[in-house]
């Protein structure tokens, strides 16, 4: 059986020990009834696992030996990065919630001219940013990860583009006959870094892709169904991740 997974940051972890935050102890204790001795494993959210054992507890109060670790845990070897606009609501935790399990290390929340969130407000969305911060926890949990993503502040389309040079490959999907068939896009498998970038609601304008790919992105179509804004990032991503080799 798959061992219990707790999250615990870097400085929870010294000297062989790690000591779980109070939230994930008191899940630790009062929901799952581990005791001293119980197996588990920790992930530092920077991309390491460390499995170990139960030694000293109490409901507030977890320390964990530990046995042996592994970096790079549960991590896709692409670096692959989801621009996708910021939407309404909370259809952005789901492209978070979604993209974490299928690999992705860096969300940008996008605005883009016909964005239906402005600029000036999602700047000041601290409270969102924090539900992402935690949706991405539990999702690494989930899909037993060792890295937190990165969540980005909400950033203006044309920041973005200009500071994309280095990526290998660089795409912005958008439905129309001048974008090339997804079937049809050449990648390399030894491509390293990824930069993919889904619309909001209402999709780029034209001259948004024409900025776009004067930048060096290559307009993408995923064929006559459109999808929703909050499925698109995620199914983007698994189709990328699929012809670089990484549902190996
Ligand atoms: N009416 C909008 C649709 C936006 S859908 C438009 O015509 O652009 C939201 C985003 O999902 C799009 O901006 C695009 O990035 C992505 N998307 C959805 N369906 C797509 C498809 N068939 N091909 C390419 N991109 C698609």
């Amino acid at each position: 059986m798959d061992l219990p997974i707790f999250y615990a940051p870097p400085e929870n972890i010294l000297d062989g020990l790690i000591q779980l935050p109070s939230t994930e102890a008191r899940h630790a204790i009062t929901i799952m009834r581990l005791r001293p001795g119980s197996l588990v494993l920790v992930v530092d959210g920077l991309g390491t696992a460390y499995r170990g054992e139960l030694v000293k507890t109490s409901p507030r109060k977890v320390v964990i030996r530990i046995h042996a670790e592994q970096r790079s845990f549960g991590e896709p070897t692409v670096r692959m990065t989801l621009a996708a606009g910021l939407s309404t609501g909370q259809k952005f935790d789901l492209v978070v919630q979604t993209g974490t399990e299928l690999g992705v290390k860096r969300f940008v929340p996008i605005i883009a001219e016909k964005s239906k969130v402005r600029f000036e407000d999602a700047g000041r969305g601290r409270a969102r940013a924090a539900r992402l911060e935690r949706v991405a926890l539990a999702a690494i949990k989930q899909c037993r990860r060792a890295y937190r993503p990165e969540i980005a502040l909400p950033t203006l389309l044309q920041d973005f583009l200009d500071e994309q040079a280095g990526e290998d490959i660089r795409f912005i999907f958008h439905p129309s006959a001048q974008a090339r068939p997804f079937e049809r896009v050449e990648m390399s498998e030894n491509s390293k870094r990824v930069t993919l970038l889904v619309g909001p609601e209402s999709g780029f304008s034209d001259e948004e892709v024409h900025g776009a790919v004067e930048s060096g992105f290559v307009p993408v179509s995923l064929g006559q169904r459109i999808l929703r804004t909050e499925a698109a990032g995620p199914a983007v991503v698994a189709l990328v991740m699929q012809r670089l080799g990484e549902f190996r």
